[in-house]
């Protein structure tokens, strides 16, 4: 099989159709038309096979992965996705393995209405480059700069799992106590995160401030308070854990993991207090939690219900 023909069978045969997409896979490049109201999003995020995700991760989940971190990239900004482009560098052309990338890749792809209207495909070190576009109306779009004092703090679902999957598959001992069934969960959190794409779009009326957690919980709201001149207290207490992470780790080291692990994709969001209310109750279904308020001191301040300071560490995955 040559490259073009591996390019029809695993990619072109199964990208969604859509009526924007003016021309697809298959030319020197790809042509769209964009809604004439709106604003383009675009971002793009690689994955390197030992660094992004452990070298024996399933060929399915990369596939997943490699678009959901985009995706997630997109929900932080409240933009719609729309379509995509896969680059993907292979040490090797193996059959099954290709056709387990392409299916973690639609089954996301598809669930979203995301169209793959390109790509790139080379021999050398495993690696995926994915970039997203999306829509946002004129200014709409969420950014990491807006958040004012007395704004309310908010993340997503649950934090730390992702990192405490890492730990599951660099020390399984540690964790006899928990079942099959509970491992899978785990896994699946650092495997397939779910990008919070319906939650993005409807903060663009509710949020002033938003970022996806993919280096942590310290570190991703460390963005939002330098790039919005802020500061913020957290309540330790309030910063939500699953149950897993509860009985599978002390509350120190599940507290120190939500905060600096990476790999969640939830994410952080400010909320003005006078949309408090409104935002909680139209919005309730996506699954939040208030850990916090925007501060003047420009200082991340963390600190226990009794109002004793945290001392561990705060740093997040950084690659350089
Ligand atoms: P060129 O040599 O002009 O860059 P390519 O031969 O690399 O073109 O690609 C041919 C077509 O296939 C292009 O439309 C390109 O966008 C698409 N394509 C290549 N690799 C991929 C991929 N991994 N996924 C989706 N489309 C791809
Ligand atoms: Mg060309």
């Amino acid at each position: 099989m040559n490259e073009f023909t591996i390019i029809k069978n695993y990619f072109t045969a199964h990208a969604c159709p859509r009526a924007d997409v003016i021309l697809g896979i298959g030319d020197d490049a790809a042509v769209t038309l964009p809604p004439s109201d709106q604003c383009l999003a675009i971002t793009t995020d690689t994955l390197v096979a030992g660094i992004h995700f452990p070298t024996e991760t399933a060929a399915e989940d990369i596939g997943y992965k490699s678009l959901a971190v985009n995706l997630s990239d997109l929900a932080a900004m409240g933009a719609e996705p729309a379509w995509v482009t896969l680059s993907l560098t292979l040490p090797v052309f193996h059959e099954a393995w290709l056709q387990a990338f392409s299916r973690g890749f639609f089954e996301l792809a598809n669930q979203h209405r995301v169209a793959l209207i390109g790509g790139d495909l080379t021999h050398g070190p495993l690696s995926i480059t994915v970039q997203a576009m999306g829509f946002t109306p004129p200014g709409k779009a969420l950014t990491r700069r807006g958040a004012k004092q007395g704004d309310l703090i908010y993340v997503s679902g649950t934090l730390g799992d992702a990192g405490l999957a890492l730990a599951l598959l660099q020390g399984p001992d540690c964790f006899a106590t928990l079942t099959v069934t509970e491992k899978n969960a785990i896994r699946a959190r650092l495997n397939r995160p779910q990008p919070r794409v319906e939650l993005g779009l409807a903060l663009r009326t509710y949020a002033s401030a938003a970022i996806d957690i993919s280096d942590g919980l310290a570190a991703d709201l460390g963005h939002i308070l330098e790039q919005s001149q802020v500061g913020a207290l957290i309540h330790l207490d309030q910063i939500p854990l699953s149950n897993i992470m509860q009985s599978s780790l002390s509350k120190e080291d599940a507290i120190s993991m939500a905060l600096t692990a990476g790999d969640d994709y939830e994410l952080c969001f400010t909320i003005p207090p006078s949309m408090r209310s409104e935002f909680e109750n139209t919005c309730g279904k996506h699954g939040f939690s208030c850990i916090g308020s925007i501060t003047s001191s420009k200082k991340l301040i963390i600190q226990d219900k009794n109002g004793a300071p945290y001392h561990g560490k705060i740093h997040g995955y950084q690659h350089f």
